[in-house]
């Protein structure tokens, strides 16, 4: 899809990392020059060196890294013209799907071009995607971006509404894909496409609870079978390089960190037992809205928390032996970030030929 080579060329699309959350594609136009808060860089400066490579700014304000396309990154770095898919639910999609090189695909609506950046690399040049977007200026930018990053021989894009027009192949596709405020309208339309010899799949992804029940009854109306929900929850990893401390190192801590606790626990109940005695209501400083809020203290005692588990070295190892010098730990977050959507999924199972008769 994107260039192979090892070096950036002239008009070569790269994505510029600058940071996790600034990440942004760049056509390589000599003459140009790029600006932002780490500095200014010359494209001319940047032709001929391999991709990936780190580059300072010319004003010394700091560094990018210049790295080659590919689906993933383009989902991080695209310029938003509508919601998108991101990568957890791409996944999914089109593992469940069962999307695989050779695959024939429809998507609606072509959005952003999240998703169908992914399922072009995963379908290859012997598969075909067709996008439909009703949205005239989304889907000429889509096309402009497909065919600029190679993929107009795998996409077709056509402009309409897939709701009321239905699609433009019969009886042709493994998978449909619908991202649409109202897929139950499409459905039927789905089912035309989707092929009869052989199995085939749909998937719908909708925000809200209510889209499900619709789009789960026009399925069940449509003759598809094992209609099946997922909700895709996030729960990020967050991944440290600490330094690890002796044993009893970190006895120590953990004791501190109980009796630190323990003071708490009692400041509590005699606080609590004068409440009583001076007959005041319940309230508690800590509380507000029904929430508690983080005091310092309680940071403090995360902290402890985070610093001490990880950080023990193996007890066999005596004080006088070096420790390494950091060690790569990681943390579940406790709290499920995201909710992205319900992705509603089913199959349609070709029919016997009604001229197929079983003799007893
Ligand atoms: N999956 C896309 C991505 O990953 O970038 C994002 C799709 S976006 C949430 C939904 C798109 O569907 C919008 O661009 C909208 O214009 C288009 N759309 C809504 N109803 C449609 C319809 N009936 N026919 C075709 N496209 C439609």
């Amino acid at each position: 899809m994107w260039s192979s080579a090892r070096d950036i060329a002239a008009g070569d699309l790269v994505i510029i990392w600058q940071t996790r959350e600034l990440i942004q594609p760049l056509l390589i136009t000599p003459g140009k020059d790029l600006n932002s808060r780490f500095g200014y860089y010359r494209h001319a400066d940047l032709v001929g060196i391999p991709y990936g490579s780190k580059v300072g700014s010319r004003n010394g304000k700091g560094f990018i890294h210049v790295l080659r396309p590919t689906p993933e990154l383009w989902t991080m770095a695209l310029p938003h013209r509508t919601q998108i898919l991101y990568l957890a639910d791409i996944a999914f999609i089109t593992s469940w799907l069962d999307i695989k090189r050779g695959s024939s695909v429809i998507e609606a609506g072509t959005g952003s071009g999240s998703f169908s950046h992914s399922v072009a690399r995963t379908i290859g040049s012997v598969g075909h995607l067709w996008s439909y977007e009703f949205h005239e200026a989304r889907a000429n930018k889509a096309r402009e971006e497909f065919s600029l990053h190679g993929m107009a021989d795998i996409v077709t894009l056509t402009h309409r509404n897939v709701c009321k027009d239905g699609f433009t192949v019969d009886d042709t596709v493994d998978a449909v894909f619908l991202d649409l405020p109202a897929p139950w309208d499409a459905i039927e339309h789905a089912k035309k496409a989707l092929k009869k010899t052989s199995p085939a799949r749909i998937c719908c992804f909708s925000p809200c609870m209510e889209q499900v029940l619709r789009t789960v009854s026009a399925l069940n109306d449509s003759g598809f079978t094992d209609i099946t929900m997922f909700e895709t929850l996030l729960r990020p990893h967050e991944v440290h390089q600490i330094s690890p401390q002796p044993l009893t190192q970190a006895v120590e801590k953990l004791k501190k960190l109980e009796q630190k606790r323990e003071d708490k626990r009692q400041h509590q109940i005699a606080r609590s037992s004068k409440r009583k005695r001076d007959d005041l209501p319940e309230t508690d400083t800590d509380n507000v809205g029904g929430k508690r809020l983080r005091t310092q203290e309680s940071a403090e005692e995360d902290v402890g928390i985070r610093d001490i588990p990880n950080a023990v070295v193996d007890p066999g190892q005596s004080a006088s032996q070096p420790l390494p010098i950091k060690m790569p730990v990681s943390k579940v977050s406790p709290d499920v970030r995201g909710h992205t959507s319900y992705l509603t999924f089913a199959r349609l199972v070709p029919t016997a030929p009604s001229s197929v008769t079983i003799q007893e």
